[in-house]
């Protein structure tokens, strides 16, 4: 009777969740994209890749890009960004597209965004790439910190342009109460409560989920303790966004982790268990993919993927081999991690979609040396086995040879050199086993008590 009670209202949630969903691709609002060309000797990109790159990311966030504008500005213009004439000039296009959206790529001031909805009209909402992404990391956050991380970089946002008393981002969050999603765009997220708040209750939340994050992490960390006790070798993928990290993940692992053709499929940390070809086991992180051009004030929101970074045992760098910017994207990747100090662990480079490519790619000039360079197609599963391979030989050359005289009532460490290990030479007398082995450096500092 329950049971049948419990059903009924379980298939009714699932029909609303698709209608939801369906009516969010109807109403798939239409956006306009719009770069300035600066003087900048040190901009990686050219306006129209960065350009495509923001079109990925509002394509990610549920728009439709319909047009975009190019301007070369000598300097910002301190009312509008760009110049007035151009103001009325795309005013004119997104009228004739009926767009609703106008994305700048770089930042705007509070005052630049309030100038220039005034300009384009009572209807348009004016973006920035800062609060496209943090549309998008509100979208996709899936865990308890990775949620918290991204309304605490939204509060951020939103704080300085509190200050001025403008109050039209509150009118932007348009009600969509939170993540669920209501197919409107323009920082769905902390949600519709944060309208009437005043700035100092905006300080007050900012400093509770700032503890909250703290005592979530402190709790993570346990939890690394504890795989730290099982010695099991943790792999880190990492790459630039839409590399393939997912795919690859999925494919050697058989886990469904949400691949799609998007930037930012993934924000938080997931992990699964990798069986190697020799019998060891390891286990296997997916992170958020890494952009250029990330505003700083977001890096924050990235914390909860880039720690398990930090702590893994060996880093594969996924890179779209087939990518026309490839080396930049692999140099973006590199200086992010250098940002965060990745320590020096094993490094292998996963040359990615071949298939997309008529002959095997060099291998790419990097800063980084790499223990190995490996071809592959994550999509196709090509070249898996030569990269588990690889795995398994960087991991073994990476481990510290070891000399221990374990008496037997230490079964427990012979086992972990077995599990994790390998052997180099066994004897046994009445006192106990000799050995001569290999092990992954975390665990070398436990056997030191028995070294001979
Ligand atoms: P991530 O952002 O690095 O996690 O990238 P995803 O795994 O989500 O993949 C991004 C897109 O690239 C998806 O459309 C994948 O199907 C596609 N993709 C991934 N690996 C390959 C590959 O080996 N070949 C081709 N042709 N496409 C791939
Ligand atoms: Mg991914």
């Amino acid at each position: 009777m329950y049971w049948r009670r419990i059903i009924g209202v379980a298939q009714r949630l699932v029909k609303l969740a698709y209608e939801d969903t369906h009516r969010t691709l109807q109403a798939q609002e239409v956006a306009f994209l719009v770069g300035a060309e600066l003087h900048n000797p040190h901009a990686s990109l050219t306006i129209d890749e960065s350009l495509d790159e923001l079109e990925l990311l509002a394509d990610t966030a549920g728009l439709h890009v319909a047009g975009r504008a190019i301007q070369n500005l000598k300097q910002i213009d301190p009312a509008t960004y760009i110049g007035s004439g151009k103001v009325l000039e795309i005013r004119e296009e997104i009228a004739r597209l009926d767009a609703s959206v106008v994305i700048f790529d770089d930042e705007l001031s509070p005052r630049h965004q309030r100038e220039l909805e005034e300009a384009f009209g009572e209807n348009i909402k004016v973006l920035d790439r800062s609060a496209l992404i943090l549309d998008i990391f509100a979208q996709h956050a899936s865990t308890r910190e990775g949620a918290m991380q991204v309304e605490l970089a939204q509060l951020e946002y939103r704080l300085p342009r509190l200050t001025r008393q403008w109050t039209h981002l509150a009118r932007q969050s348009g009600g969509g109460g939170g993540r669920s999603g209501n197919g409107g765009v323009g920082l769905r997220g902390p949600g519709e409560t944060q309208l009437e708040v005043d700035r100092r209750e905006i300080g007050r939340k900012i400093s509770k989920l700032k503890e909250d994050i703290e005592s979530v992490r402190a709790h993570r960390g346990r939890h690394r303790a504890q795989r730290d006790r099982l010695g099991v070798p943790v792999i880190a993928l990492v790459g630039y966004t839409n590399a393939g990290k997912s795919t690859l993940l999925n494919r050697l692992t058989g886990a469904k982790v949400y691949a799609a053709d998007q930037l930012f499929a993934t924000l938080d940390p997931t992990t699964r268990k990798l069986e190697l070809p020799g019998g060891k086991s390891a286990l296997i992180s997916d992170t958020v993919g890494f952009i250029q051009k990330l505003p700083t004030t977001l890096v924050a929101a990235f914390r909860a993927t880039l720690e398990e970074v930090t702590e893994a045992d060996i880093m594969i760098h996924v890179v779209d081999a087939s990518h026309p910017n490839a080396e930049q994207q692999i140099e973006a990747v590199e200086d992010t991690l250098a940002q965060i100090d990745m320590p020096r662990i094993p490094r292998i480079l996963a040359l990615n979609k071949i298939d997309e490519m008529p002959e095997l790619p060099p291998a790419p000039k990097t800063a980084e040396p790499y223990d190995a360079v490996v071809p592959i197609s994550a999509l196709k599963g090509t070249g898996l086995k030569d990269l588990l391979a690889e795995i398994e030989r960087v991991m073994i050359e990476n481990m510290e040879a070891i000399e221990v005289k374990l008496p037997y009532r230490r079964g427990d460490l012979l086992a972990l050199i077995r599990e994790n290990g390998v052997v180099d030479e066994e004897t046994a007398d009445e006192e106990g086993v000799l050995i001569r082995a290999h092990v992954p450096p975390r665990l070398a500092a436990r056997f030191r008590d028995h070294a001979r």
